[in-house]
């Protein structure tokens, strides 16, 4: 047995049999062969292709994949694999070159990927990513190592990986993909806030583990205390077993709240909004007694289809999710790529500081039929309720004018083109840098809301990387630099009269919904799974309670100091987590 201390991104208890992924890049040196082994290696190759088109075929023929968005990126793949001239250009190097299997196939068919890349096309250049995939998997089969086979899992596992991408995690089948477990991460990475949008328990930044676990063994991943047991004892299995009995009976007397209002004992309402990736999940925010949607992480379109969303993509994704929220609000962002949420390799500019490069709104300014594009979409699914757009990553003033006018020109074209749509939606920013936290007053004179994004806003306070392990313990909402910068954003909003809410993760943390009510935030978006938690919390409390809190704190000065009064106060609210 052993015993892995980690991060706890996403609560619940996972007790299942390991799956090791292999995510990292292969790196296949040059080696040559002698001419006598030519035959051999030409041969290997025939039957890696053979075997990855086998392994299409039955991705396929599983219903899920079938219908969904991704069978079409693996009918590319399988084009390109009964393609002869694909596979005579690696069996032609071989015999040229006299090099290995792997060497061959890697060297050809990254250059492929890197002419496509090249060309300028963006239906062509996207293809380099699937030459990439087909790359993975062929060397899968010639190395003999498991990868990718989450597509078609037939029984539970808990994933273990050096890394995922959001990607991936969002393509894990919850029927199967029990937890997962990764040795990088941080708690406000896109992977973690995807695996609680999902609510499968993760467990992050294990350090290096994937390397030493035997396949098939047993693993419990501890979502709530951020604990990974490796092949545990039958008495840490049974307790286990116990606990998340409890945990699950916890979670059922939550939904009993689902009815009821989030509202303090002395009658403070406070609105409980969900943050979503994907159209779906707006049923499961109705489902948790969200009050509508807060923060619609819009990328994950882009991400996960694998090709730029057309207008109609963009469309149908809002109308549905607008639809099924019944008139409650909807909070649409627009997409915050870059940084960490790259749609495949190759995609971006190489840069040296991507989280403080061409990312999110900047990004979207840079390539305005792609910005307006979306814009268009989302006009067009505002009359269909009650939709609101909000401008991730906002540094000054400048930049939410410039991005309002091109939204001001999309209308035009609209209404040109006598496309109805809603003249008055909403637009609101996020304040993710501490550039707009300072300058909040002025850039409120020019919005309809804000909604506080502490994720990024941590990070660029405190300069420190939200999906970095090394220096995850560095990371805190309790920093009282953060702290004061949430208070001055809450106090210009209110003087402003403006809408506020929180989106980031600590909306969503237990140990901090008090001191955030205390401070004045009536409105807090996160994943819905949280919502019962959260609820709880609120009706437990008074807003007098809550305001001495947040005065007591502010007094404090070390972040230390200020976990330890807020884990006190939230452990007399809800002793069942501790
Ligand atoms: C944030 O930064 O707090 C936020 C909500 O946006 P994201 O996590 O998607 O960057
Ligand atoms: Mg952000």
């Amino acid at each position: 047995m052993e015993i892995r201390k980690g991060i706890a991104v996403s609560p619940g208890i996972a007790i299942a049999k390991a799956m090791v992924i292999d995510s990292r890049e292969y790196r296949i040196p040059r080696r040559s062969i002698m001419a006598s082994q030519r035959s051999g290696e030409v041969k290997r190759v025939r039957t890696a292709f053979a075997r990855a088109i086998e392994e299409l075929d039955d991705i396929k023929s599983a219903k899920r994949i079938e219908e969904s968005e991704i069978g079409d990126i693996f009918a590319v793949h399988m084009r390109f694999l009964r393609d002869k001239s694909f596979l005579k250009r690696m069996t032609d190097f071989i015999q040229k070159e006299m090099v290995t299997a792997e060497y061959a196939v890697s060297t050809t068919l990254r250059e492929i990927a890197s002419h496509f890349a090249g060309i300028d096309d963006p239906y062509i250049s996207e293809r380099a990513s699937d030459i990439y995939d087909i790359e993975k998997r062929l060397l899968k089969h010639l190395l003999g190592r498991v990868e990718d086979t989450i597509d078609h899992l037939r029984d539970e596992v808990v994933i273990l990986a050096h890394d995922l991408t959001p990607t991936q995690t969002a393509g894990f089948n919850k029927t199967f993909v029990k937890g997962f477990a990764t040795e990088r991460g941080g708690r406000t990475s896109h992977t973690a806030i995807l695996a609680r949008s999902l609510g499968i328990p993760a467990v992050v930044a294990l350090g290096d583990m994937s390397s030493e676990i035997p396949p098939d063994c047993q693993v419990i991943v501890d979502g709530n205390r951020g604990v990974v047991i490796i092949e545990p004892d039958d008495q840490t299995l049974e307790q286990y077993r116990l606990y998340a009995e409890r945990v699950t009976q916890f979670a059922s007397e939550l939904n009993v709240l689902r009815e009821l209002p989030a509202q303090t004992r002395d009658g403070i309402r406070v609105d409980l909004l969900g943050n979503v990736e994907f159209p779906d999940e707006a049923a499961y925010v109705l489902e948790k007694g969200g009050d509508g949607i807060g923060l619609y992480r819009t990328e994950f379109l882009y991400l996960y289809g694998g090709a730029e969303p057309t207008e109609e993509d963009h469309y149908h994704a809002y109308a549905e999710t607008v639809r099924s929220m019944k008139n409650k609000p909807v909070v649409i962002r627009t997409m915050d790529l870059g940084a960490d949420k790259m749609p495949h390799a190759g995609w971006h500019p190489n840069e040296a500081n991507p989280a403080l490069g061409l990312r999110s709104i900047r990004y979207c300014l840079h390539d305005l039929p792609m910005f307006k594009t979306q814009l268009r979409a989302i006009l067009r699914a505002s009359i269909l309720g009650d939709l609101r757009v909000m401008l991730p990553l906002i540094t000054n003033l400048q930049e939410l004018r410039q991005a309002k006018m091109i939204l001001r020109d999309v209308m035009e074209d609209l209404d040109e083109e006598g496309v109805p749509y809603n003249p008055d939606m909403p637009v609101g920013i996020m304040i993710e840098t501490p550039s707009s936290a300072l300058t909040a007053g002025l850039l409120a004179q020019e919005s309809d809301f804000f909604s506080i994004g502490t994720n990024d806003l941590i990070q660029y306070t405190l300069a420190v990387d939200r999906a970095n392990q090394y220096v995850s313990t560095l990371f805190s909402s309790a920093e009282p630099a953060v702290l004061r910068l949430l208070r001055g954003v809450i106090q210009d909003a209110h003087k402003a009269r403006i809408g506020l809410s929180i989106c980031g993760e600590i909306a969503s943390d237990p140990e901090y919904i008090m001191l955030l009510l205390g401070m004045g935030v009536r409105t807090l978006s996160l994943a819905a799974p949280m919502i019962p938690e959260v609820k709880k919390i609120i009706r437990s409390v008074s807003i007098d309670d809550c305001g001495d809190l947040a005065r007591k704190v502010a007094t404090l000065d070390s972040s230390r100091q200020i976990k330890n009064v807020l884990r006190d106060a939230a452990k007399e609210i809800l002793p069942e987590t501790y």
